[in-house]
Order: structure tokens, then C-alpha cells, then sequence
């Protein structure tokens, strides 16, 4: 057993002071605050949160940062860049790449991420002789980054819909595509796993199957998290209204598929009765504000939702910026901005959804600074030119990213002094992006 002493930490109470926590393994053991350190602690200067939780990411969306400003350009063209991406992948050169993505989550103080994960097979959907490549070379990236994966394997069978029926596959498309529901489950069954890695299942959106292939989902779902993309564009609204004759939630609702163990990301264009359906059956909601903003995709309902019932939780999404603070801020400040009133969430909202809303919608039990939880935690320097004169409670309005200092995952360091333990992160990206140029 490690025990700790922190100068301050958030705690399911609230903030505290002077506080000695016990790591027994991986999880955390008795914690108390007011008290002294005891000879043999290790000492922790800063302040302690929970683990982020980033439930929704595509690693190698980070190859567009910081080159699809120019120009104006909408969700749709951007998504051509993002197909451009793809087709140059393949299981090497992914395993760099999300091996530093990874490494720059867990510089963010990240402990945990779900990789919705569809580039599965070779080019033209020819599988590779290890079916699960791709999968198995995320995997591994996580493990070396020091990170938590819930790798959530997604069907992806059509290349869209519009209003007048499905849009078939295009090249880079097919890579995605298992060919039927059936085949996606056979191999989704044998996804890799360990101690830090967990399966989830996902639909891309029902831009991506079928009415009948969605039918069928059901009864081929392992009992794992469940995520879809839901209404992030009006398009996709008026495409499902016109083909199916209900919006994307009323068809998610009508086949059993909303529910305390799904995770609808975005739902940004929803009507008052799907966020009432959301909200009854407890579905969690995954805002991803800094990507909405960046895709202009417009600002979700997110207060309307918590108060229905929905957890909310966040996510990086297209890596445009990987900085849980960032999306933490985005949930209260668009709601800020769109209906003129501020304190819209009370910090420790969101702090969950940053948090153990995550962890659940993920499906682990942490999360929190709690006994028996795992022992994923982070420190945020209290005194940096941003954070000086935050109180502990207010920090998650004034850190970065930048400011995380120190991240512990089942109670091993993986980050201390800022230093990842794989060393410099940013070399690792600057590599992985060259090479992914010299790939064209
Ligand atoms: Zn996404």
C-alpha cells in the first residue's frame, strides 16, 4: 500500500484541505482530509482531482489540427480531409500515431479514453490477416501512453444518407465497413483486451446502417457501452425524417437502443420530446464543445438534457484541442451564450461529466477521489500564471491543460513534473505526422 498527502483535492464532499489518501493496487483506499503527514507519505503539491474521462475521441483526427482553417469550408468538406487521412493509415503507422495522441491525453490529465474506432481493414475493406489489426495497434498505443482504452468498435456498412435513400461506400469508406451487422459482431467478439482495456460497442449513425441493419443490432450487442452519434448535423435530421419517418432518437428509442448503458454523442439538433426520451431512459450525453465549435455544429441542449435526466459527459472528438478544462468550460459558456444567464452548471456538474459520468458511460468504476475506486488522479499547479488566487473549487474555470503537472493511472505515474513517461510527447507527434505525410 502508497499513502499520499496532498495539500488540497476535490473530493465527492467537495474541496479539502491537507489531504492523505491510501492506494492499495489499483484503487484508492481510506481518504481523509485535515490531518498532517505521516513519515512515509508521498508527498503531492498541487491540487488532486479525479481522472478525465475523454468519452469520445477519433485519435487520428489529431493529423487535421491545425490545417483545415484555411478557407471556410463546412462540416462536410472537412469530412473529405478527414477521409484523406484514413486511407493513408494502416497498423504501423497508426500505432505512432495514437501512441502520441494518447501521450498528449494523458499530458492533459486524461485517465481514461474511448476510441470510437472504425478503420478496420485494409485498403478497399480488404481484412488483414489479424482482422482485429488496427484494434490490437490502438490498444497497444494506449498501454504504452499509460491510459485507460474502452476501444468502442463501430458498425459503419453505408456511406451516408440523404433525403432521397443511402449513399453507398465510397474507397476510403469501405475500409470501415464489416460487410453485414452479423460480421461486424463475429469480429467485434474478438477485440483485444487487458487490465487497461475494455471493449464497447458502437454505430457510427444511422447515416451508416440501414433501418433493418439497425434492427438487428440488439440482439447482437454484447452487454458493453453502447455509443452512437446522434443529430450533430440538421442534415442528418432531415435525411432519417425523410427515410425513416422519425427523428434519429425516435428511431434509436423505437429498436430498444437508448438506455442507462448508451452514450448518444452530441445530440445537438434534438426536439423537446427527444430530449425528454433521452432523459427517461437515462441515456448518457456526450458534449464535445471545443469540436462543435470548431465544426460549427451548432450548440446542444445541455441543461434541458441533465434536468431530463441524461448524465452528461465530454469528449475531444476531433482533437482540434485535447484539454478537458477547455470542454468543461464549453458546456457552461454555450450555455451562457445561448440563453443569457451564467452559472448554468454548478462546478461539480462539471467536474462529473469530466469525470465519473465518463467512466460510467465507458463502463468503469472510478472516476472519483472515493475508497474502492480506481486510483486515477490527477495534479493541477494551484499557483501558475493562470490558476494564482483560484480557490480549489473554482480551478476548473481558470487551469489548461498545460497546468496538469502529475498523472497517476491505477496509482502508477505516468506523468510527473509535466514529463510524460515515454518522454517528449511532441516529438512523438511531430514523427508521426511527417511520417504520415511521406505516406502520400
Ligand atoms: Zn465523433
Amino acid at each position: 500500500m502508497t499513502t499520499y498527502w496532498a495539500e488540497q483535492a476535490l473530493l465527492p464532499t467537495g474541496a479539502a484541505k491537507s489531504v492523505r489518501f491510501e492506494v492499495q493496487d489499483d484503487r484508492f483506499g481510506a481518504v481523509s482530509s485535515d490531518l498532517d503527514p505521516q513519515p512515509g507519505d508521498q508527498l503531492v503539491a498541487g491540487l488532486v482531482l479525479p481522472g478525465f474521462a475523454n468519452s469520445h475521441s477519433h485519435a487520428f483526427h489529431r493529423a487535421l489540427r491545425g490545417r483545415t482553417q484555411a478557407g471556410s469550408g463546412s462540416f462536410w468538406t472537412w469530412r473529405e480531409r478527414m477521409y484523406a487521412i484514413a486511407s493513408r493509415l494502416d497498423p504501423d503507422n497508426y500505432f505512432a500515431l495514437a501512441r502520441a495522441v494518447f501521450a498528449e491525453m494523458a499530458l492533459a490529465g486524461m485517465t481514461l479514453v474511448g476510441e470510437f474506432h472504425y478503420l478496420h481493414h485494409g485498403d478497399r475493406g480488404r481484412p488483414y490477416a489479424e482482422p482485429n489489426a488496427m484494434s490490437s495497434a490502438l490498444a497497444e498505443a494506449a498501454r504504452q501512453a499509460g491510459i485507460r482504452l474502452t476501444l468502442l468498435d463501430v458498425c459503419y456498412l453505408r456511406g451516408g444518407l440523404d433525403t432521397t435513400g443511402p449513399v453507398p461506400l465510397n474507397a476510403v469508406q469501405e475500409r470501415f465497413s464489416d460487410g453485414s451487422v452479423e460480421a461486424w459482431a463475429e469480429r467485434m467478439a474478438d477485440s483485444p483486451s487487458g487490465p487497461s482495456v475494455r471493449t464497447g460497442a458502437a454505430v457510427h449513425s444511422l447515416r451508416a446502417v440501414s433501418e433493418q441493419e439497425l434492427a438487428r443490432v440488439p440482439s447482437l450487442l454484447p452487454p458493453v457501452p453502447f455509443h452512437v452519434h446522434l443529430s450533430e448535423q440538421p442534415a442528418e435530421n432531415d435525411a432519417v425524417l425523410a427515410n425513416w419517418g422519425r427523428t434519429p432518437t425516435q428511431v434509436l428509442d423505437h429498436h430498444g437502443l437508448l438506455g442507462a448503458g448508451t452514450t448518444a454523442i452530441h445530440g445537438t439538433h434534438l426536439t423537446a420530446a427527444d430530449v425528454e426520451r433521452l432523459g427517461r431512459s437515462q441515456t448518457t450525453v456526450c458534449f464535445c464543445p471545443t469540436t462543435e465549435c470548431d465544426l460549427a455544429d451548432g450548440i446542444g441542449r445541455a441543461r434541458a438534457l441533465a434536468d431530463a435526466g441524461c448524465p452528461l459527459s465530454l469528449g475531444s472528438d476531433s482533437q482540434a484541442v485535447i484539454d478537458m478544462f477547455a470542454e468543461m468550460r464549453g458546456l457552461e459558456m454555450n450555455e451562457r451564450l445561448a440563453s443569457l444567464r451564467r452559472g448554468r452548471f454548478a462546478p461539480g456538474e462539471l467536474l462529473a461529466a469530466a469525470t465519473e459520468s465518463g467512466y460510467a458511460s465507458l463502463g468503469w468504476d472510478g472516476g472519483g477521489i472515493a475508497p474502492g475506486a480506481l486510483a486515477d488522479f490527477v495534479v493541477v499547479d494551484p499557483g501558475s500564471v493562470r490558476t494564482a488566487g483560484s480557490g480549489a473549487d473554482q480551478a476548473i474555470y481558470t487551469a489548461t491543460a498545460a497546468d496538469v503537472t502529475e498523472v497517476a493511472v491505477g496509482g502508477e505515474w505516468v506523468v510527473r513534473a509535466g514529463q510524460h513517461r515515454l518522454g517528449s510527447v511532441s516529438s512523438l507527434l511531430r514523427e508521426a505526422l511527417s511520417d504520415l505525410d511521406e505516406s502520400t
